[in-house]
């Protein structure tokens, strides 16, 4: 499967996904544009009366890479599934699938008011304070992160721990790689808050699953189908 293969198929993924989470209409999903490129590069911007994402082919091999050279571990898959179930492409799917869904919550939550694009690697164009905007970013940031993990854990089942571990990993990976290119990017600033405080967020959100009845009661039909047949391939811009 080709990087931009690996998009699309997230792409369509995370509509769906979005779709169903949502308790009243979305607002609007972005017009999809992949750029093939090696640079790890994931951007929303407004566009016209809509928004547009573009993310590069790069971002999709670097995440690729990160699960098969994960996979070969078996220290690190051993806790969460036997080798036989786990593998790269569902795991990539799943961490493209996170990120998309962290940006059409950005969309969502009326964050362009507040800040003027949402960027890995590059700084925001806005003309807000700098210091100001700075730290409201990074709270943006959390709270897109937030909403993308309730959407793509979804419901709390007994039934299903081994897929919801393999979810928690897919976006701990995602957010690894963002810090990552962040850290090569330090001489301009941060464009996210740290991998562990988001990875902290994530895990406080994990423990408190089965306690929240909301989550228990859940639709569990709200669950990521996994291996399931996804449907038919969107044109950019649905
Ligand atoms: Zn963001």
């Amino acid at each position: 499967m080709s990087s931009i293969q690996r998009l699309d198929s997230a792409f369509n993924n995370a509509i769906f996904q979005f779709e169903k989470a949502l308790s009243y209409p979305r607002k609007t999903i972005p017009r999809s544009v992949w750029t093939e490129s090696t640079d790890f590069v994931a951007a929303v911007d407004p566009e016209g009366n809509g928004f547009v994402l573009s993310i590069s082919s790069g971002l999709a091999e670097k995440s690729f890479q990160l699960w098969i050279k994960a996979l070969t571990n078996c220290g690190f898959w051993a806790d969460i599934a036997p080798s036989a179930l786990l593998n790269a492409d569902q795991m990539t799917q799943d961490s493209l699938v996170w990120l998309m869904l962290h940006e059409f919550n950005h969309i969502d939550l009326n964050h362009f008011k507040l800040a003027g694009s949402f960027e890995v690697v590059q700084r925001s164009h806005a003309a807000s304070p700098q210091k100001l905007l700075n730290i409201s970013r990074l709270c943006l940031e959390m709270q897109a992160d937030h909403e993308a993990t309730k959407m793509l854990l979804g419901a709390y089942t007994i039934t299903e721990w081994r897929g919801l571990r393999q979810r928690v990993m897919a976006i701990s990976g995602m957010m690894m790689l963002i810090e990552l290119e962040d850290a090569k990017n330090n001489a301009e600033g941060r464009t996210h808050p740290k991998a562990a405080t988001r990875i902290f967020q994530l895990l406080g959100h994990l423990a408190e699953m089965p306690l929240v009845q909301a989550q228990v009661e859940q639709d569990v039909s709200l669950r990521p189908q996994t291996g399931k047949k996804e449907r038919q391939p969107l044109r950019a811009g649905q």
